[in-house]
């Protein structure tokens, strides 16, 4: 990650995405590179990974979401959210004090119209040269694969959730 950052992709239906996503900002942290994650869609909650991130020096972290269920009523509120979260997302890949950003769930906003792809590629186009982005969420679009570097599409064997086991705390959350 020095001049050689990367575009890093973490798609498709299986479980495996942001943990992915997470297990290399552990990876960054462990020699000493500064990581930020930014989370759309997600909202508050009692995430595991949130609470350990908390005592970590070098890990910053923000949360840009409402969650994930849409309410007709509340659309333009998680609009704007998620276009601020973009925002913010922008600051923090020009400031060019990160190893390692992480825009965990951003494929949701174009896919939910909240965001132009564009607006996507013109941002992580112009990131400094060490800056590895990874960005996770389903049904990535086709432009943004076109110019990452790594794609990984999270294919679903079977999921606990399928069989009736709600989400777990420690393992889903
Ligand atoms: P994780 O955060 O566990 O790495 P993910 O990022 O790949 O999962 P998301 O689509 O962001 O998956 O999933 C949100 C939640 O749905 C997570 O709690 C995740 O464990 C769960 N999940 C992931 N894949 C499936 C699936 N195929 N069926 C049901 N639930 C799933
Ligand atoms: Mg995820």
């Amino acid at each position: 990650m020095t001049g050689d950052g990367r575009i890093i992709i973490n798609t498709g239906d299986g479980k495996g995405k942001t943990t992915a996503a997470l297990g290399l900002a552990f990876r960054a942290l462990g020699h000493g590179r500064r990581v930020c994650v930014i989370q759309f869609i997600k909202g508050q909650g009692e995430y595991g990974e949130r609470r350990f991130a908390e005592s970590q020096a070098g890990l910053d972290w923000f949360i840009c979401g409402k969650g994930f269920v849409f309410k007709k009523e509340r659309i333009e509120e998680d609009r704007s959210v998620a276009r601020a979260g973009f925002e913010l997302a922008r600051q923090k890949i020009a400031s060019d004090a990160y190893d390692l950003i992480i825009l965990d769930e951003l494929t949701y906003l174009p896919q939910f119209g909240f965001l132009d792809v564009a607006d996507i590629i013109e941002v992580i186009s112009q990131k400094p040269p060490r800056l590895t982005i990874v960005i996770t969420g389903r049904n990535a679009p086709p432009e943004l694969v076109a110019i990452a570097d790594t794609v990984t599409d999270m294919q679903s064997v079977k999921h606990a959730f399928a069989s009736g086991i709600k989400a777990q705390k420690g393992i889903e959350f």
